[in-house]
């Protein structure tokens, strides 16, 4: 890594399905920082209209009008496959288009500036982790290069490696992947020092697309994980569809009429459950009413909490069994758990609660962290503590973490053997030993899986290379040396060695069948280059045109104001009227135009006006 990367400060981004957040440590201490409509998280939104692309806030606020070019969750896209039923699921109920791409990889198709334009969830991810960092350049007051970005815990892979990719088309060296509830378990240990001892500590994280358990072991500044069980596609968005399914139905039901294939409609509807949802975190019972649905007509109804609650039953129950599986990892009894953090917007939901504190026969559930920030925060201090800065106290943190799911070999056909079991401790390498399965057989090919079924059909495939060189001998005789080596950000390498004959093959897994090469990440650099400079120029053409609409404004004022404008003659009053009269007639017929001829048109109007306002001291 070059040195420079090493300079400057260090972000920690929570990069959320929903929500991002960026924090920073300052002053000895994490600061969230606040973006440009004064709020601390930011939507995960990329839109793309006839005449400009929008991130955050300005992308979903206009989504509405504009559901088929407005792209969120691209987290529940990034590094799947398109034929994944889950990615299928998906494509079904979001309102823009998603196509099978080169490599079984999916594409979001938009329309941009008239023309169709396809985006990797990779480049959509890129977009919301830039706009994070110049948030934080804006406070900062300085450029970012280097950051800490949050994962689920249960990210494979393939999903931590093409989060990588998306930091590196931001132009962010991710100094490190991070598991999200990690990071809020060092958000609460931070906050609880000096008083809580040695402690195991559940984190029950329900975001808006993902659902992670993890159970750490926190004492003092060590923050060890002792297991971790999560589902990468269970959340509020979730809860939210089965509202939305619900609503259909009885829409149908009481209009004969089938919203379902209304992307405009559905997404209006959508927006409404999503509202009705958290009402119904405070509230037992809430409307629902959108005007002019569909054909025209105005839909409202009610809901309640329970039937909410059992809307949802099935989902509520499975994050409940995750908690189970997490705990029989670590092998540990759900009384030995001293605390239960609450965090992820989702944990708010009354009924989660009760389920969770029901498990654990009535304790009290600790809600002491911020679940919007507290993923943030922890990325912060990581990037505080990776980059040399903050206090002793910071830089004495010790974080272990585990894996998430097993690794392992494709042996006798289709049979998994694992290499490295789940919840082993990171970063960790081990071997294991195997040999050829036919006499003089020269080369074995090393399929490499994820996942705990004993069939490799049902696993995640994540690459394959090929031994050559191996020499001829009867079966079972050549020992090959399998060795698995895990980072820190949780990143697999592989390497293999023919012991006999010391031939030797490594890869990092790189071959993933939907991983971008480096020419596609490349290309993507170039490409966010190039709408950042089209987003400068877009942002120099608003401040023109801002300048002349206040001059010509202020100048209608100035006119408007009998008392201030007394001494001018009627003629020269009139001059001015038509001058700015026919300025704003301009302005309002125009979306935008060069900045040179704001300039000029502004520097015309100023020759006209401030001659004759000058003239008599106005
Ligand atoms: P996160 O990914 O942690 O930012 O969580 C976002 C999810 O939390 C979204 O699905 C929100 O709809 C959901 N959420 C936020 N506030 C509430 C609330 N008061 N009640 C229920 N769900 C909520």
């Amino acid at each position: 890594m070059a040195e420079e990367w090493k300079e400057g400060p260090a972000i920690g981004i929570d990069l959320g399905t929903t929500y991002s957040c960026v924090g920073v440590w300052q002053n000895d201490r994490v600061e969230i920082i606040v973006n440009d409509q004064g709020n601390r998280t930011t939507p995960s939104y990329v839109a793309f209209t006839e005449n400009e692309r929008l991130v955050g806030d300005a992308a979903k606020n206009q989504v509405a009008r504009n559901p088929t070019n407005s792209i969120f969750d691209a987290k529940r896209l990034i590094g799947r496959r398109f034929g994944d039923p889950l990615v299928q699921n998906d494509i079904n109920l979001w309102p823009f288009k998603v196509i099978e791409g080169s490599k079984d990889k999916p594409m979001i198709v938009v329309s941009y500036k008239g023309e169709d334009k396809q985006f990797a969830a990779e480049e959509i991810s890129s977009m919301v982790l830039k706009k994070m960092r110049e948030i934080a350049e804006a406070y900062l007051g300085k450029t970012v290069k280097n950051a800490v970005v949050t994962v689920p815990a249960y990210f494979n892979d393939a999903q931590r490696k093409a989060t990588m990719d998306a930091g590196g088309i931001a132009g962010l060296n991710v100094m490190r992947i991070l598991n999200e509830p990690t990071a809020a378990a060092i958000a609460y240990g931070l906050d609880n020092v000096g008083r809580i001892g040695k402690r195991n500590v559940l984190i029950f994280d329900l975001g808006g697309g993902t659902a992670d358990i993890s159970l750490l072991t926190v004492e003092d500044n060590s923050f060890e994980v002792k297991a971790v069980a999560g589902d990468t596609h269970l959340g509020g968005e979730d809860f939210d569809n089965r509202m939305v399914n619900h609503f259909v139905q009885i829409f149908k039901r009481w209009h004969k009429k089938d919203i379902s294939g209304n992307a405009r409609a559905l997404r209006r509807l959508r927006t409404a459950c999503e509202r009705a949802k958290r009402i119904l975190s405070s509230a037992i019972e809430t409307a629902i009413e959108v005007d002019s649905l569909y054909d025209g007509i105005d839909f409202s109804s009610n809901i309640t909490r329970a039937k909410f609650a059992e809307l949802n039953m099935h989902l509520f129950r499975n994050s409940i069994e995750l908690v189970e599986k997490c705990l029989t990892d670590a092998e540990m009894d759900k009384k030995s758990v001293h605390d239960v953090v609450l965090t992820g917007g989702s944990t708010r939901i009354p009924k989660v609660q009760q389920l969770l504190q029901d498990f654990f026969d009535g304790k009290e559930l600790n809600r002491s962290i911020n679940p919007d920030e507290a993923v943030a925060y922890g990325a912060a201090v990581q990037a505080a503590k990776l980059s040399g800065l903050g206090n002793e106290r910071l830089r004495d943190i010790v974080l272990s973490d585990v894996t998430p799911l097993s690794l392992g070999v494709e042996v006798k056909g289709s049979d998994m053997s694992v290499v490295i079991p789940r919840n082993t401790a990171i970063p960790t390498k081990m071997k294991e030993f195997y040999s050829t399965a036919a006499d003089n057989q020269t080369e074995v090919l090393i399929s490499v899986y994820e996942g705990e079924r004993a069939r490799t059909l049902d696993n995640n495939w994540l690459g394959e290379f090929e031994l050559q060189g191996i020499p001829a001998a009867p079966r079972g005789v050549a020992k090959l040396k399998v060795c698995f080596d895990i980072d820190a950000n949780g990143i697999l390498n592989v390497s293999a060695k023919e012991k006999t004959s010391g031939t030797s093959c490594k890869i990092t897994i790189t071959n993933h069948k939907a991983r971008l090469s480096s020419e596609e990440i490349n290309r993507m650099v170039r490409e966010a280059e190039i709408f950042k400079a089209e987003d400068d120029e877009r942002r120099e053409r608003a401040k023109a045109k801002a300048a002349l609409e206040n001059f010509a404004y202020r100048m209608r004022n100035t006119i408007n104001d009998k008392e201030k404008c007394a001494k001018l003659v009627p003629v020269q009053k009139k001059k001015i009227e038509a001058a700015v009269v026919q300025m704003i007639k301009w302005l309002d017929g125009i979306q935008l135009a060069e900045v040179v001829e704001f300039e000029e048109k502004l520097l015309g109007l100023k020759l006209i006006c401030d001659p004759l306002i000058r003239a008599q001291n106005i």
